[in-house]
C-alpha cells in the first residue's frame, strides 16, 4: 500500500509545545502551523501519557484556519489502563481548499506531561484502507537479514550509580548482577559466527561496568578471531581499571569512557558513589594507554552542559580520540529528578530498526533494548536456547512488526521513555565551545601584548 502522506511529524521539539500558565492543569501541549492541500484525508496521532493521569480524562485535537477559526475537531477519552489506545487516536476531515491551518492538540489535565510521539496526515481514498506503518526505519525485512549490532552485558555488576541510571537503585525489580557465566557467552560467540548473518558491530556494557569482568580480553580475542573485521567496542567509567586490564585495550578497537564532569561535587552527584579523585587518575592511565582509541562518552544535560568545552580540552590533553556528546536518556524513568536533567526532552521512538539488534546481559537474557534495565521485555534466553532458535523467535517478530506500526505504547518501556532532541544536544556544545572561545579572549585581553 502507498502512503500518501500530507504532513507528518514524528518526535516534535519543545519548540512545537506553546508555554503553559499551569503544566499540571489542562491546556495545549502540540501546536504546529502546516500548509494543506484540498483533500479528505484522515490522521493518525500518537501520545505518551503522564504516568500519574487521573481517571476520566481526554485529548482534543484541532484543525484551526487561519483566523483561528475551527475547521476541524474530534476528542478522545484516554487513561492509563488502556495506554495502546493513545497510539490510534484516528481523525478525519475535509479541506475545500488548499491553506495553511493549525494542528492544535490539547489535553483535560496534566497537558505539561503529555508528549506528541507522531502525528501523520494521509490522503484518504475512498473504499481503500490506509497504512499507518512507519516509514522512516531503514531496515525492513523479516527474518532477518543482519544483525545491526550485538551488545553483551558480559558483567551485571557496577561500581557507579549514576543519578540518572537505574543500575544499583533500591527500586529496580531485578537481582543483582553477576559476570556472565562462560557457557552463555560462548553460545552467544559460536552462534555469532555460524548464524551466516553479517553483523555490524559488538559492544561490551549493557547495564554494568564490563571492566568488572577478568575474562573480558580473551572474550575479545575470541569474537576476533571468530567474526574478523568486526569492529569491538568496550563502554566504562574507569573506575574499574587496573593495570591488569591493559590487554583489554590492546584487543579493542575503541573504548567508550563515560565521564560527566570535572567538577569533583558534580561529579560525585552525578557518578556517586564513585569518588572523582580515585577515577579521574584512573581514567587518565586508560587513556595515556588506548590513546585514539579511547573515546569520551559524555551525555549533555542541564548539570554538565557548561563545562562541555573544558571536558573536551580535557580530553585532547590527555591524547584521547573523540568525544561523543550522546542525547541525554531518561532511560525510561521519569522520576522527577532525572527528568529536571533533560535540555529538550522528546519521546523515544525506535523503528523496527531495533529488532535487528541483540541486546543479551549477563544471565543470558535477551532484551529489547538497551534502556529496558528493569527487564521487562523477555526475547528468549541464551541460557535456554542457541541463538538461532533466539533469533527467529515470534517474540522478535512481534517487536518487529509493533515497532514497524509504531504501536510505541504496546511495549511497557516506550510509555516512558524520552531522549533528548540531539539538535539541542550539539547545540549546548557549541554554546559551551562559544563561551569557552570567549573566556580565553577576555584573558588575552585582559593581560595585554
Ligand atoms: S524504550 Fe527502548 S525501544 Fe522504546 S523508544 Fe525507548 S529506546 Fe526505543
Amino acid at each position: 500500500m502507498i502512503q500518501d502522506i500530507l504532513f507528518e511529524q514524528v518526535t516534535p521539539p519543545p519548540r512545537h509545545r506553546p508555554a503553559l500558565p499551569d503544566p499540571h492543569g489542562p491546556g495545549c501541549f502540540y501546536s504546529r502551523s502546516v500548509p494543506l492541500p484540498a483533500a479528505t484525508m484522515a490522521g493518525r496521532i500518537q501520545l505518551m501519557l503522564p504516568p500519574d493521569l487521573p481517571p476520566g480524562q481526554s485529548v482534543t485535537a484541532e484543525i484551526l484556519g487561519q483566523e483561528g477559526e475551527v475547521l476541524a475537531t474530534v476528542s478522545w477519552p484516554v487513561a492509563a489502563e488502556t495506554p495502546e489506545a493513545a497510539d490510534h487516536l484516528m481523525m478525519a476531515f475535509t479541506l475545500e481548499a488548499p491553506q495553511r491551518v493549525t494542528l492544535r492538540l490539547t489535553a483535560s489535565t496534566r497537558a505539561g506531561s503529555f508528549y506528541l510521539r507522531a502525528a501523520k496526515l494521509q490522503r484518504a481514498v475512498p473504499g481503500q484502507a490506509l497504512d499507518w506503518s512507519g516509514t522512516h526505519g531503514r531496515l525492513n525485512l523479516w527474518p532477518l537479514d543482519r544483525i545491526r549490532f550485538v551488545m553483551v552485558g558480559n558483567s551485571g555488576i557496577c561500581t557507579a550509580s549514576c543519578l540518572h541510571c537505574p543500575t544499583n537503585k533500591p527500586w529496580l525489580p531485578v537481582p543483582r548482577g553477576e559476570v556472565m557465566a562462560e557457557a552463555i557467552f560462548e553460545r552467544l560467540a559460536e552462534g555469532l559466527a555460524t548464524c551466516g548473518l553479517p553483523i555490524g558491530g559488538i559492544g561490551f556494557g549493557l547495564f554494568g561496568d564490563p571492566l568488572i569482568d577478568r575474562r573480558l580480553a580473551e572474550r575479545i580475542r575470541r569474537l576476533k578471531a571468530l567474526l574478523p573485521g568486526v569492529p569491538v567496542t568496550v563502554s566504562t567509567t574507569g573506575a574499574a581499571f587496573v593495570p591488569r586490564q591493559a590487554p583489554v585495550v590492546e584487543a579493542v578497537d575503541s573504548i567508550g569512557v563515560h565521564v560527566e564532569s570535572l567538577v569533583p561535587e558534580t561529579y560525585e552527584a552525578l557518578m556517586a558513589p564513585l569518588r572523582f579523585a580515585e577515577v579521574i587518575p584512573r581514567v587518565e592511565r586508560l587513556v595515556a594507554l588506548a590513546g585514539p582509541k579511547a573515546i569520551l562518552a559524555l551525555p549533555v544535560h542541564q548539570r554538565n552542559r557548561a563545562e562541555i568545552a573544558d571536558l573536551e580540552a580535557w580530553w585532547r590533553r590527555l591524547g584521547g580520540g573523540g568525544v561523543e556528546h550522546q542525547s541525554f536518556t531518561n532511560r525510561a524513568n521519569l522520576d522527577p529528578a532525572v527528568t529536571a536533567l533533560h535540555l529538550s526532552p522528546v519521546t523515544g521512538a525506535c523503528t523496527q530498526d531495533l529488532a535487528y539488534d541483540l541486546i543479551v546481559d549477563w544471565d543470558g537474557r535477551v532484551l529489547t533494548c538497551c534502556n529496558d534495565f528493569a527487564k521487562r521485555s523477555n526475547l528468549g534466553s541464551l541460557a535456554t536456547a542457541p541463538l538461532d532458535t533466539i533469533l527467529a523467535d515470534a517474540r522478535r517478530e512481534r517487536l518487529f512488526r509493533q515497532l514497524r506500526h509504531r504501536d510505541w505504547q504496546q511495549i511497557e518501556g516506550c510509555r516512558t521513555c524520552l531522549f533528548d532532541d540531539p539538535a539541542a544536544t550539539q547545540a549546548a556544545a557549541a554554546a559551551s565551545r562559544a563561551e569557552a572561545q570567549a573566556r580565553s579572549l577576555a584573558i588575552a585581553t585582559a593581560s595585554g601584548p
